[in-house]
């Protein structure tokens, strides 16, 4: 999880991200396949565009896998946007913001706002037993 804020971002980048879905997904494509991608069912590595925005498909198996499977941000009930936007102060915690103020600032409900923090606090105090070792591996960081 922290390793998806590991490299510092610009205040520009992070404009960037928190006003758009599609940066976000493309975000976490580069991050996910930095290394290329490989086929969580087969294995293999060649790969087309999947249907979903920076998703991709398994020319073999055809198995399409989004830029989210796998990370806190899989299966999110509001915009992947907002979502970066609790995860990356939470992170980093810069100013300790309540659910209350998250919600107000991104006109979310706050038991939402509560929820997703929650899981991503949750993440995080896994990422914290992991081994250096483990933490090394982009992947396992990412799963959340
Ligand atoms: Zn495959």
């Amino acid at each position: 999880m922290r390793g998806i804020f590991r490299k510092e971002l610009s205040t520009e980048q992070l404009e960037i991200l928190f006003q758009s879905d599609e940066k976000c997904y493309e975000f976490l494509a580069n991050l996910k396949w930095s290394k290329g991608f490989i086929c969580r069912k087969c294995g293999n590595t060649n790969h087309c565009p999947g249907k979903r925005p920076h998703s991709r498909r398994c020319t073999k198996c055809k198995t399409e896998e989004s830029a989210t499977t796998g990370t806190i941000f899989h299966n999110c009930k509001f915009p992947v946007s907002k979502a970066f936007y609790i995860a990356y102060n939470v992170c980093k915690n810069k100013d300790d913001l309540s659910t209350y103020e998250f919600a107000r600032r991104l006109s979310l409900r706050q038991m939402t706002c509560w929820n997703f923090k929650t899981k991503i606090q949750h993440a995080l105090q896994q990422m914290d037993s992991l081994t250096d070792g483990e933490k090394l591996s982009i992947r396992k960081i990412l799963t959340s």
